[in-house]
């Protein structure tokens, strides 16, 4: 049974969901600074810290119920206790209970001080804990006990701890869930009823939703109760409980989708404005045919997706507001021409472009490509870490005086001495590897007053990733972007054989590397580590400079090995770079700074050991380094045995496909959208509840609404939609600029 709610508190002045969580029954100042270390600020906090799992403790079960290894509560009463002392002032408690099917013993290896004292015979207890058969008497090893409660009182009033399906809370140091499940029984009936429903009410109705202050006590103490009384089947009572844990119930879904609501509300409504920006519009003069012109120098026809989203970024620069668009499409599929070419058109009509990628080898090998392809018709730079001060002069002077030019470069792009008059164009390469502050330290560098209006005028930005981005997630981390997929291949490549190679298939493994390296192949081996003393503890990590060793005295004598890693100077690695694209070395060992972008269309075979370390869409990428060429590629995915059984089952999805589109959805699935993202976008998904892969149908709801919404009352003016507005203004989420709604 859920707390009620007595109507006299929700009355009271002090009592809203902003007061502070000391303020609450049974916290006070010690445990408010506890929780207030780990965000929980005030009530509202509190309540909507939410259970991560339940537990059922419905049914109390007699003694002589109890069965081997089951997680069991019962109401017992304590019949005897005793202290064994140990050595260095250690003791054992062993208390002895009793109802009046049988015996069971309970034990404290690290008893809290005084708490035996506690336990004095006859004393009524409730007892959750995993039931221990010892010489056919069952134990419990440091159970949970709920003091001075028999079954009679727990059915009588209703109880936070027992007797019921009770919440499970990620732990907070220094508080005891019995005690946190009380803290948050006392703050739901004295608070639940100040929490402020934002989410405007047709919606809620819309989808038959319990209202807010409904769903939180719910999603809490969930009442299953009922369902049991109606004599409903123990099945029954089992998918209740199912549902509960699977997050699949009315009052998740309420906050669920409130989650997605406010969220996707927000992005597109920072997509309409974005539409309301102001941006220079190109393509009208010149700039379509001298890419075409340009077009017509590439050594190879584009593909259709290729051409499409050549299209789709031309028809967006013909916009007077900023494009913001993401390119995403497979390793090797050709987003660097896409790139390339449609920087033309902007050039041609006097504006200046910047593509930014996240390393040097990056920088270097799109600033040779770019050169070799056009470099009597572009004007084309390159700045990364290592340009001398005389370049850098030399450049500075070019990019001020507002010359159309295409500047390629490292994050030495977004540096603060690097001023750009007229850059009105922004690409940003392998964007995972960047973040969120990054990209937007560059477009900064595009924005300028319109000479003629005054306007604020921002720059086009194209953003390129090779890690495809599910639905799911390009609806919500990149929801305010244009997407172009480019999902077909350049013809004639030939897909990668796989191979998962665990414990002495290394060897025949070698073997063929060895095969391929005869007919005058070249090789790539990947590992996690540069060397040793990075591995802490995990000694049997093979580290790149150890094994480089190994391979060349030992596998491979006679070819040459060497070495890249992101600890040498940016010259060796460009050095080593070189060497190994002039075939002078063989096989490169190295860590994965080779993991984006790098093409050595003769390399064919790449090996990646401890694979079991990487994620799905790293693998993936990592393989993309070969099959660049005319020539069948190899991949080889080297797992450790030990672990192979566990990670074996999620690298098959790699034998099983080359296709980017797939393995993405496979990673997200495994690994959730946090993992997937990567620290550098963290923060991008603010969701306690709400798992864009779960809870998908939700997430498309919630959007399709907040679509609706943003049409019918864009500036949240009428009365029904003021809560959410209001919402937003105290969050301070959202400037409340007016969209113009015309
Ligand atoms: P990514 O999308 O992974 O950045 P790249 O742009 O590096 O891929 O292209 C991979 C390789 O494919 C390059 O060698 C490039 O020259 C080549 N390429 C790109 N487009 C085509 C095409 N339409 N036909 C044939 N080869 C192409
Ligand atoms: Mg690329």
């Amino acid at each position: 049974m859920p707390p009620k709610v007595k109507s006299s508190t929700t009355s009271s002045p002090s009592a809203t969901s902003e007061t502070p969580v000391q303020f609450v029954k049974g916290v006070g100042p010690r445990l408010g600074a506890v929780f207030t270390s780990r965000g929980i600020v005030t009530v509202k906090d509190l309540l909507t810290f939410f259970p991560r799992s339940y537990e059922d403790r419905t049914r109390l079960l007699k003694v002589s119920e109890l069965s081997d290894g089951e997680k069991s509560t019962v109401a017992v009463r304590v019949t005897n206790s005793k202290k064994i002392p140990l050595k260095m002032g250690r003791s054992i408690l062993d208390v002895s209970t009793a109802d009046e099917s049988g015996t069971l013993g309970l034990k404290w290896f690290h008893a809290p001080r005084g708490m035996e004292s506690r336990f004095t015979p006859g004393t009524q207890i409730i007892v959750t804990g995993t039931v221990k058969m010892f010489m056919s008497r069952p134990q419990m090893v440091h159970p949970e006990i709920a003091w001075g409660l028999s079954s009679q009182v727990v059915e009588e009033k209703g109880q936070p701890n027992v007797g019921r399906v009770v919440p499970v809370y990620t732990e907070l140091e220094g508080i005891p869930s019995r005690s946190f499940r009380k803290i948050l029984w006392e703050a739901l009936e004295k608070f639940s009823e100040t929490l402020t429903e934002d989410l405007p009410i047709r919606y809620r109705e819309a989808h038959q939703l319990p209202k807010l202050g409904e769903a939180v006590k719910a999603i809490h103490f969930p009442d299953t109760e009922e369902g049991v009384d109606a004599g409903t089947s123990k099945a029954a009572n089992a998918q209740a409980i199912q549902d509960l844990v699977d997050f699949n119930t009315p009052a998740h879904a309420r906050l669920i989708y409130e989650e997605f609501f406010k969220f996707e509300y927000l992005i597109l409504r920072q997509r309409l404005h974005m539409e309301q920006e102001h941006a220079p519009a190109f393509g009208t003069s010149g700039g379509k045919k001298a890419m075409q012109d340009l077009t017509g120098l590439l050594p190879f026809k584009l593909t259709g997706d290729q051409q499409k989203a050549i299209d789709e970024i031309a028809t967006d620069l013909s916009q007077t507001h900023p494009m913001n668009r993401l390119i995403q499409g497979d390793v090797g599929s050709g987003k660097t021409a896409v790139a390339f070419l449609t920087a033309g058109l902007v050039l041609a009509e006097g504006g200046q472009a910047a593509l930014m990628a996240p390393t040097e080898i990056l920088a270097e090998q799109h600033y040779r490509n770019a050169v070799k392809l056009f470099g009597g018709r572009l004007a084309v730079h390159m700045l990364v870490g290592k340009t001398p001060q005389s370049e850098r002069i030399q450049l500075q002077a070019k990019l001020a005086s507002g010359m159309p030019l295409l500047l390629i470069g490292t994050h030495a792009l977004i540096e603060d001495p690097v001023v750009f008059k007229n850059l009105v164009f922004v690409m940003i390469d392998e964007q995972h590897r960047f973040g969120v502050e990054q990209r937007r330290t560059l477009r900064r560098k595009g924005m300028r007053a319109d000479a003629q209006t005054g306007k604020l005028l921002q720059p086009h930005s194209l953003i390129l990733t090779a890690t495809p981005i599910p639905r799911t997630l390009a609806l919500t981390a990149y929801g305010d972007l244009g997407v172009s997929t480019i999902r077909e291949m350049p013809p004639g490549r030939i897909p990668i054989i796989s191979k998962v190679i665990q414990g002495n298939a290394r060897i025949r493994a070698y073997e063929t590397i060895r095969g391929e390296l005869i007919k005058g192949h070249q090789a790539y081996f990947i590992y996690p580590l540069v060397n040793d003393s990075e591995a802490e503890g995990f000694t049997s990590l093979k580290s790149a400079v150890a094994e480089a060793e190994t391979l060349q005295q030992e596998v491979f004598p006679e070819f040459k090995v060497g070495l890249l890693h992101g600890q040498m100077k940016s010259d060796e690695k460009s050095a080593v770079m070189d060497r190994f694209k002039r075939n002078e070395l063989q096989v490169l060992v190295s860590t994965t700074v080779v993991e984006v972008g790098v093409d050595v269309p003769n390399a064919t075979i790449m090996v990646i050991e401890h694979s079991e370390r990487f994620g799905l869409s790293q693998l993936h990428q990592l393989r993309g380094r070969v099959g660049r060429g005319s020539a069948q590629s190899y991949c080889f995915f080297f797992a450790s045995a030990k672990v192979a059984e566990m990670t074996s089952l999620r690298l098959d999805v790699l034998e099983e496909t080359n296709d980017g589109f797939k393995i993405a959805e496979a990673d997200l699935r495994i690994r959730g959208p946090g993992e997937f993202l990567g620290t550098r976008q963290a923060g991008g998904l603010p969701f306690k509840l709400a798992d864009i892969v779960r809870d998908r149908d939700w997430l498309l709801k919630a959007r399709e609404d907040a679509q609706e919404l943003l049409k019918t009352d864009p500036n949240l003016e009428q009365s029904e939609n003021l809560p959410l507005r209001r919402y937003y203004e105290r969050e301070g989420k959202l400037q409340f600029e007016r969209l113009k709604t015309s």
